[in-house]
């Protein structure tokens, strides 16, 4: 398969400058204190965007030391919540004026579709922090009788100094999934995104700076994950850690603050969703979904269909569709708006896909389509579905965060269940039916956090999403996720003069 560009020189004028490399603490941009720079990558060419700013612990812990001050004496966190959600807004309408240059960071850091980030994820990171906004001044604590002589009311504080940690796939949605939040909150914090994706997060410091976000309330530390990450989860003095990314460094986040101040943590880790598909579906309806839910964002995205379990009935029908639909799909440059396949993040990514599909073929698994890289230089993947896929193959078993489907067929709705709920994890599933029972007892049988009837991906601010089992725990999304930046306090007083 060739790769897709429309031929046009035109996406030449969407490549961004590159005007902020630097760390982000206090309100200024600074140097690394080792003077340390690291490349980020066009995933497009594997060639050198820009050198950016390594920060390691030092510098995490000049920003702890920022957040820390913001947070104790800063305006921030004692603003009326209307306060802080009128200068959210601001930032919101800061993030609409730049939709095409953020949108174009992402493509050349990431390798997104340039049509996506213009159409949903700028959009969306706008739609967070207005969401959010909208909430700050509706944090209520309650009211207690507790006895005949007492009574109580609690309050809903800052949890304080927030660690955010975020993965690559989503730089600009999953920055503002968990700094608007905490923001409306009125907590502090220390955002480090992906080593792989760095230049829309420092884009956001500077937008944050103009909205009027105090400073040293959000500070950015763009690094690697063993040294910035690890400096900012084992922190004395950060309370909260929030990290999105793989269950492997999840479970070293988690040892890191058991054996630091035992900080609060919560987290948003990999997965391997199943997709159900019944036997009264309209095929090539389902068909589209599935290749939708597989090859949405290359497959790097951490609620992907990546098993699809299809009943017998329609099975094999539904097989020559999707085999048709895949080799239809075009891959190819992202800022190209004909594309709707980019290339893998980095060269890692696309070299541990490839080994996956290699496994796969080894294993005894049916290529039905793709199975190899395409285009000449770049990180792109061939749209790539197994069928013949046993439940406990490495490509069934593993989260491969590409563009790679394993295909199982079915017979009856508990079987269905059973194999849909044998893995690790426990994050997304969709099922495709016209049928309401069985609808309601596959959804209320599986154990995820999200469950899809008769769609994918259907994503919105207001419903909240996160793991069951190794997928993690804590969600975001949905006024829930304003839960994880806020502790309740209880204040107890008599009624009476009574002896208490
Ligand atoms: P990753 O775990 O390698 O990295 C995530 C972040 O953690 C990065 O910022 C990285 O620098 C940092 N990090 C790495 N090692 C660290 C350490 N020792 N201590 C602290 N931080 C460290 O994950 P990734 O490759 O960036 O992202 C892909 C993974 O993220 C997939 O498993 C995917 O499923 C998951 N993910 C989950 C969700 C969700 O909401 N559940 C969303 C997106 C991605």
């Amino acid at each position: 398969m060739a790769i897709q560009t429309n031929g046009s020189s035109d996406y030449l004028n969407k490549i961004p400058q590159i005007k902020f490399t630097k760390l982000f603490i206090n309100g200024e941009f600074v140097d690394s204190t080792s003077g340390k720079t690291f490349e980020t990558i066009d995933p497009r060419t594997g060639e050198v965007i820009a050198r950016v700013a390594e920060g390691g612990k030092e510098d995490v812990d000049l920003a702890v030391k920022a957040a820390r001050n913001a947070f104790d004496h800063g305006p921030w966190p004692r603003l009326c919540g209307t306060a802080r959600g009128r200068i959210m807004m601001k930032f919101a309408d800061l993030i609409d004026e730049n939709v095409e240059e953020l949108a174009a960071l992402d493509t050349i850091d990431a390798g997104k579709l340039f049509s996506g980030g213009k159409a949903v994820d700028i959009p969306q990171a706008a739609a967070f922090l207005r969401y959010y906004a909208g909430a700050a001044d509706k944090i209520h604590g309650a009211t207690l009788k507790m006895s005949a002589e007492l009574q109580a009311y609690t309050l809903r504080e800052p949890i304080g100094v927030v660690g955010q940690i975020i993965p690559w796939n989503f730089p600009s949605s999953m920055f503002f999934m968990k700094v608007s939040p905490a923001l409306a909150a009125g907590c502090t914090m220390v955002v480090k995104p992906a080593e792989q994706t760095p230049l829309s997060s420092l884009y956001y410091a500077h937008l944050a700076k103009l909205a009027g976000i105090p400073d040293g309330v959000i500070n950015v530390i763009t690094g690697y994950g063993q040294s910035a990450g690890a400096a900012i989860s084992s922190h004395m003095d950060i309370d909260k850690v929030s990290f999105t990314g793989s269950t492997e460094v999840g479970r070293l986040v988690m040892q890191a603050a058991a054996t630091s101040n035992l900080k609060v943590v919560s987290l948003e880790l990999g997965g391997k969703s199943p997709l159900i598909i019944f036997d009264d579906a309209d095929v090539d309806k389902a068909a589209d979904l599935a290749l939708l839910g597989i090859l949405y964002n290359k497959g790097e995205i951490c609620v992907a269909s990546s098993r699809v379990f299809v009943q017998e009935g329609i099975y094999d029908e539904f097989v020559k569709k999707l085999a048709e639909k895949a080799k239809a799909w075009v891959v190819g440059d992202p800022f190209d708006p004909t594309v709707r396949q980019g290339p893998q993040v980095d060269k890692k990514q696309f070299e541990k896909i490839l080994s996956y599909i290699e496994h796969g073929k080894r294993e005894g698994a049916t290529l039905l389509t793709g199975g190899k890289p395409c285009g000449s230089k770049g990180y792109y993947i061939e749209p790539t579905i197994f069928t013949d896929v046993m439940d406990n193959m490495l490509i069934a078993k593993d989260e491969i965060f590409g563009p790679v489907m394993s295909l199982m067929k079915f017979k009856t709705i508990d079987e269905a269940i059973n194999r849909a709920n044998a893995t690790r994890y426990g994050l997304a599933a969709g099922i495709v039916t016209n049928d309401l029972n069985v609808a309601n007892t596959v959804s209320r049988s599986i154990r995820a956090g999200i469950i899809w009837i008769n769609c994918y991906f259907a994503f919105d601010k207001d419903c909240p999403y996160g793991g069951y089992k190794m997928s993690g725990f804590g969600r975001d999304f949905g006024l829930e996720a304003l839960d994880k930046y806020l502790q309740v306090k209880s204040v107890v007083t008599p009624i009476y003069n009574s002896p208490w």
